[in-house]
C-alpha cells in the first residue's frame, strides 16, 4: 500500500478565494483527484494544502452564441454522454471515452485532463522505484534516463482530450486574482517535460469553450490494452476547413507538447506527421515502432474523417 502524506483541505465557494489559496506555497488544486492522488502516493507532488474545485460551480455544459461552454469540473463521463457533444463534437466525446476506464471517467474532469502532468516510464513510478535509479532530472535527480547526455526532460504530453480540442479550435478560460483571460488550447503548452504548462500557479481553469460551427475531426488512440493504458500514440485529424483548405493533425504522446502538422492532402498529412515526430524511449513500446504508427494512425483517422 502507498500511503498519502498529511495535508490540509479546503473547498472554497469563491474563485478569488481559491486563487488566493493557490498562491500560497505548497497548495495545489484538486478536481477528480484521479491523477493527483496517484502522483501524491508516488511522492511526485507533495502539497500541504489541497484546494478543491468541488464547490466553485464549475460543473455543467451550456450552449451560448455558437459555443459550447463546458465547466472545467464537468466529468469526462458527463461530457461523453452530452447530446450536443455527441451530435456536433463527436471527436471530443470519443476522446473522453478513451481515458483510463469508465469508473475513472466518472470522477475525472475535463479541466484536470487539460492540466495533466507529462508522463515518462522512469518518472511515473513509486518513490522507492525511482530512488533505486537515483531519481531523474524532473524531480530530485541530476540525470535524464531517456537522454543521459541531454539537459532537458522529454516526458510526453498524453492528455487524451487535448488533440481533439486543439483542432476543434477550443479555448480555455483562466481566472485568478488578476482577472480573467482566455487562451487557445493550442497555446497552453510548452515543449518541456518539466514545465509543460503555460498556467500561473494561482490560476484556475474555469471553462472550456468549443465553437460549434467547426469542421470534421477524428480522434484515435493507440494503446496496448483497450482500457486503463495511456496512449502510445494519440492523434486527431481535421479535414479541410473550407474549399481547398489544408488537412491538419495534432499528434500527442510522442513529445512534451502536442505537435501540429498540416498538408494539402491526407496522404501528404500522414507522411508529414511521420517526418515531424521523433519519439523517445519514454514509453515501454519502442520509439521506432511508435514513429511508424504515427503515420498509420494519421492515415486511419483521415480515412475516418472522410467516412
Ligand atoms: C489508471 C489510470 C489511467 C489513466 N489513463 C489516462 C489516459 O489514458 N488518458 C488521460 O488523458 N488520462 C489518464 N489518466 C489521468 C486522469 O485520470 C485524467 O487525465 C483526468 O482527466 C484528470 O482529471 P482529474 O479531475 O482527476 O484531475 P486531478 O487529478 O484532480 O488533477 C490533475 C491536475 O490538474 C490540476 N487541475 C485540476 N483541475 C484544475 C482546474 N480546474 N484548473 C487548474 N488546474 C486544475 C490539478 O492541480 C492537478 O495538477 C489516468 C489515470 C489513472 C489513475
Ligand atoms: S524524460 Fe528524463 S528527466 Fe524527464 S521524466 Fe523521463 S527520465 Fe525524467
Amino acid at each position: 500500500m502507498l500511503p498519502l502524506s498529511r495535508f490540509d483541505y479546503q473547498a472554497p465557494t469563491d474563485l478569488l478565494d481559491a486563487s488566493r489559496l493557490l498562491s500560497q506555497p505548497g497548495s495545489q488544486l484538486i478536481a477528480g483527484g484521479t491523477d493527483l492522488l496517484v502522483s501524491m502516493k508516488h511522492r511526485l507532488f507533495e502539497p500541504t494544502l489541497l484546494v478543491s474545485t468541488r464547490r466553485l460551480g464549475l460543473r455543467g455544459i451550456t450552449e451560448s452564441g455558437g459555443w459550447l461552454e463546458i465547466g472545467a469540473a464537468t466529468t469526462l463521463r458527463e461530457v461523453a454522454r452530452h447530446a450536443t457533444v455527441n451530435a456536433r463534437l463527436p471527436a471530443l466525446a470519443a476522446a473522453c471515452r478513451t481515458v483510463a476506464t469508465p469508473t475513472i471517467q466518472a470522477m475525472a474532469t475535463l479541466g484536470g485532463n487539460l492540466v495533466l502532468d507529462t508522463r515518462c516510464m522512469y518518472y511515473n513510478q513509486p518513490a522507492g522505484w525511482r530512488a533505486s535509479l537515483g531519481y531523474c532530472l524532473k524531480r530530485e535527480g541530476t540525470i535524464c534516463h531517456v537522454a543521459p547526455k541531454g539537459r532537458g526532460c522529454y516526458a510526453t504530453h498524453a492528455a487524451d482530450t487535448v488533440p481533439a480540442l486543439w483542432l476543434l479550435g477550443a479555448q480555455a478560460e483562466l481566472v485568478s486574482v488578476r482577472g480573467v483571460r482566455r487562451v487557445n488550447v493550442s497555446e497552453m503548452y510548452h515543449d518541456d517535460g518539466m514545465a509543460w504548462l503555460r498556467l500561473e500557479r494561482d490560476e484556475v481553469l474555469t471553462r472550456v469553450l468549443v465553437p460549434l460551427d467547426t469542421r470534421a475531426v477524428c480522434h484515435r488512440k493507440l494503446r496496448t490494452r483497450q482500457a486503463i493504458d495511456y496512449a502510445q500514440v494519440l492523434v486527431a485529424v481535421g479535414g479541410p476547413a473550407g474549399r481547398g483548405g489544408p488537412w491538419s493533425a495534432v499528434i500527442s504522446s510522442v513529445s512534451s507538447r502536442p505537435m501540429y502538422v498540416e498538408a494539402e492532402s491526407r496522404e501528404a498529412l500522414a507522411e508529414a506527421a511521420f517526418k515531424a515526430c521523433q519519439p523517445l524511449s519514454t514509453h515501454m513500446a519502442p520509439a521506432t515502432w511508435r514513429k511508424k504508427m504515427v503515420r498509420v494512425e494519421v492515415a486511419r483517422a483521415a480515412a475516418q474523417v472522410l467516412g
